[in-house]
C-alpha cells in the first residue's frame, strides 16, 4: 500500500491477516465503531482517529441485539457505497483506512444473542429504560469489536452519551488495554444533532427539530455554576417541562440533569461537580437523543 486507501473486509480473519501485512501500523490503530449511513459527525470521529494513529479501522455493522424494536432495525438506512465515498474523502489525511463490514454470523461467531452484562445501573436508565435491553446489546458487540480489531484508541460520539458511559465501564470490566477518546457533539447549522435518524424527517421538520438543542442551551444558560440567578436541576427540570408545553410536536421521553460520567439524576449542586443535561424526545415518530455539558 504506497498511498493510502480504503479497504473493505468483509471477515474478521481477512481484517486479522491484512492487519498483519501493515506491521508498520500496527503500534498505533485507532478504531471508530459505527453502523454505517455515515454523516459528517461519524467523519469527525475518524478525521480525529486518523490524526493520532498510523493506520483507522472503521467498523460499518447495524448490530441486530441493540435494537429491542424490530421496526427501527428494519428502517435503519444501509447505505454502504456512500459510505466508503465519505471515508475516501478523509485519504488526504495519508492514513489508510480499513472498513471492517461484517455480517452478523462473522462477528457473532456464538450465535445473534445479546451477553448479559452487570452496568451497575448506568444501563437501566434512560435509553436503557426506554430501550429494554439495548445496552447489553451494546456491550455484546463492542466487546466482540474490540476482539476482532486490535486498536489502541477507539472514539465514541458524546452524542451517545449514556453509550460512551457504558463502554467505559466495559472497558473497565474487560481490562481492555485500549484508550477510549470522547468525541464533541457534531451539529447541523441549526443545532440539531448530526443523526441517521435525521434522514427520516423533511427539511421543514429538521428546522423545527433545533427546539432541542435550543431548549438544551437555554437549561445550560440558566443552570451553569456562573449563571446569575441559577436554577436548581428541579428548576430546570420545571423550564423544560414548561418548554414543552409550548412544543407539543415534541413528547418528551426523558429530562434530566446527571453528573459527568454517571447516570444518577441529582437534586442540588455540588462545588466543583460537573453535570450534564439529556434529554430524548419524539418528534413525528422519530426518536432524536441529544445532551449539553452545564
Ligand atoms: P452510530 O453509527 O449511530 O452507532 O454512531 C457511531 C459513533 O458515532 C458513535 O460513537 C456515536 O456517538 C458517534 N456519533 C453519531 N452522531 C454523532 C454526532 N452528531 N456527533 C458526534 N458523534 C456522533
Amino acid at each position: 500500500m504506497n498511498h493510502p486507501e480504503i479497504l473493505l473486509l468483509r471477515h474478521r480473519i481477512e481484517l486479522a491477516d491484512s492487519l498483519a501485512k501493515h506491521t508498520q501500523w500496527a503500534s498505533s490503530i485507532g478504531f471508530v465503531p459505527t453502523m454505517g449511513a455515515l454523516h459528517p459527525g461519524h467523519l469527525a470521529l475518524v478525521e480525529r482517529a486518523a490524526l493520532e494513529n498510523k493506520a483507522v479501522v472503521v467498523s460499518i455493522f447495524v448490530n441486530p441485539t441493540q435494537f429491542n424494536n424490530a421496526q427501527d432495525l428494519a428502517l435503519y438506512p444501509h447505505t454502504l457505497d456512500r459510505d466508503l465515498a465519505l471515508l475516501s474523502t478523509l485519504l488526504h489525511l495519508g492514513t489508510p483506512i480499513w472498513v471492517y463490514a461484517p455480517g452478523a454470523e462473522d462477528l457473532y461467531s456464538d450465535g445473534v444473542k445479546a451477553q448479559s452484562f452487570d452496568f451497575q445501573g448506568l444501563d437501566s436508565v434512560f435509553e436503557g429504560a426506554d430501550r429494554p435491553g439495548h445496552f447489553n446489546g451494546v456491550g455484546t458487540v463492542v466487546s466482540l469489536l474490540w476482539k476482532a480489531v486490535p486498536a489502541h484508541r477507539v472514539y465514541f460520539g458524546e452524542k451517545d452519551y449514556q453509550q460512551l458511559c457504558v463502554v467505559q465501564a466495559l472497558k473497565r470490566m474487560e481490562h481492555r488495554d485500549l484508550e477510549i477518546i470522547p468525541c464533541p457533539i457534531v451539529r447541523e447549522p441549526n443545532g440539531l444533532a448530526m443523526s441517521s435518524r435525521n434522514e427520516r424527517l423533511t427539511d421543514s421538520q429538521r428546522n423545527r427539530a433545533a427546539w432541542i438543542y435550543q431548549t438544551l442551551q437555554e437549561v445550560a444558560d440558566r443552570g451553569r455554576a456562573a449563571a446569575p440567578n441559577r436554577l436548581s436541576p428541579h428548576g430546570l427540570r420545571s423550564l423544560v417541562t414548561r418548554a414543552a408545553q409550548e412544543a407539543p410536536d415534541f413528547q418528551i421521553a426523558y429530562f434530566d440533569i446527571v453528573t459527568e460520567g454517571g447516570m444518577t439524576p441529582v437534586d442540588q449542586w455540588v462545588t466543583g461537580e460537573k453535570y450534564r443535561a439529556l434529554i430524548a424526545v419524539v418528534f413525528h415518530g422519530v426518536r432524536l437523543i441529544d445532551n449539553i455539558a452545564l
